[in-house]
């Protein structure tokens, strides 16, 4: 078990909530316990904490309006709701399984990548689909790069809001999916920013809420905390980056000289995550090796770590096997600290060490 949240390297996994986040939340687990679309008083709180809320992640996401941005369970559901909206389109071949597996199902296209980047579509697709920060090994794309006259572009700007600069309006973008349990927010919320409030079929039925765009009772306590989680990060964006570059610099440092080591993402990542590769090691017993030794880190994405097949992220980047199996993620957070990053890096070089030794 790990011993201590500043031994918690799995931040592009989820986050830990902020103890001014959960402060927020309280209120609204207790007393405050009004339906945010009943007219009573304990309704009309309910309503104006999440109108503020609604706020709060507009800002966050340089949005015009707080209208256009749309409460979901997470970008998950964004992701698939967005989607499902077109007959046509292309994502990028790095998307996560929830634009991954929609577009499968809806029948559109894999865009081609020019290494770190991703081509355009060459046929006409109603949607382009590109994220803005990729969760298994952190770089930045361009989702603007991709558009095609006739396109409207979506991106999945989860493992980027909250950490790196994030401006809907400066990317021109036309829809965004988020969570908030990615930057130190409750975990099962999220939204979808909708450009000038453009309708949208709705994937769930049966209710008024959210102007009948998603309906279902209002996570009243949940969009607080986002709320609050967003507010905090608008403060603490330049700081948390800040550090999060010092730790993965600390990182990288201490595994300098390990033979056969890949770090991976290319020239533009985001300093929150560092994917490594080791050729002939198991990510997965890296993993298993470095929880014994009090540290939590991941082994690709820990959305599809328990799943067998390899990444596809590394493999539309031409990664044979024997480096696609030996990759972790490690990722940080504002939790984190230079001692504990040192710490970690040593547990890391020490288990790849005793590893290697293993199998000769
Ligand atoms: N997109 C990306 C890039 C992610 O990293 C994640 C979380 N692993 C999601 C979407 C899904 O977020 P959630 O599970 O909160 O719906």
């Amino acid at each position: 078990m790990p011993s201590s949240i500043a031994n918690y390297f799995d931040n592009a996994a989820t986050t830990p909530v902020d103890p001014r986040v959960l402060s927020a939340t309280l209120p609204f687990l207790g007393d405050a316990c009004g339906n945010a679309h009943s007219i009573h008083s304990f309704g009309t709180r309910a309503k104006a904490a999440i109108e503020k809320a609604r706020e709060s992640v507009a800002n966050l996401i340089g949005a015009e309006n707080p209208d256009e941005v749309v409460f979901t369970s997470g970008a998950t559901e964004s992701n698939n709701w967005v989607l499902r909206n077109f007959e046509t389109g292309a994502i990028s071949p790095f998307e996560h399984s929830s634009v991954r597996e929609p577009a499968q199902a809806l029948g559109f296209t894999i865009l081609e990548n020019g290494g770190h980047s991703v081509l355009k579509p060459k046929a006409p697709a109603g949607l382009v689909s590109v994220m803005r920060v990729n969760n298994e090994i952190g770089t930045i794309f361009e989702p603007s790069d991709s558009v095609v006259p006739g396109s409207q572009v979506h991106s999945d700007i989860t493992q980027a809001l909250g950490k790196i600069e994030m401006n809907v309006q400066s990317l021109v973008l036309d829809y965004a999916s988020f969570s908030s349990h990615k930057y130190y927010g409750p975990k099962g919320v999220g939204g979808l920013y909708v450009r000038d409030g453009r309708v949208l079929e709705p994937i769930l039925l049966g209710g008024e809420q959210e102007e009948g765009r998603r309906s279902g009772t209002l996570n009243v306590p949940g969009i607080v905390g986002f709320g609050e989680a967003s507010n905090i990060a608008i403060d603490a964006l330049g700081e948390d980056r800040a550090l999060a570059n010092d730790l993965r610099n600390i990182v990288l440092e201490s595994l300098t000289g390990i033979v056969d080591m890949r770090v991976n993402g290319g020239e533009r990542v985001s300093p929150f995550i560092l994917s490594v590769s080791f050729r002939g090691i198991e990510g997965e017993t890296l993993v298993l090796e470095l929880d014994q030794a009090g540290f939590a880190i991941s082994g690709g994405a820990a959305c599809s770590s328990r799943s067998t097949e390899p990444s596809h992220v590394l493999t539309a980047l031409g990664y044979e096997p024997e480096w696609l199996r030996g990759t972790i993620r490690i990722s940080f957070g504002r939790f984190n600290t230079a001692d504990s990053a040192g710490s970690l890096a040593k547990a890391l070089r020490r288990a790849v060490g005793t590893l290697r030794e293993l199998r000769v």
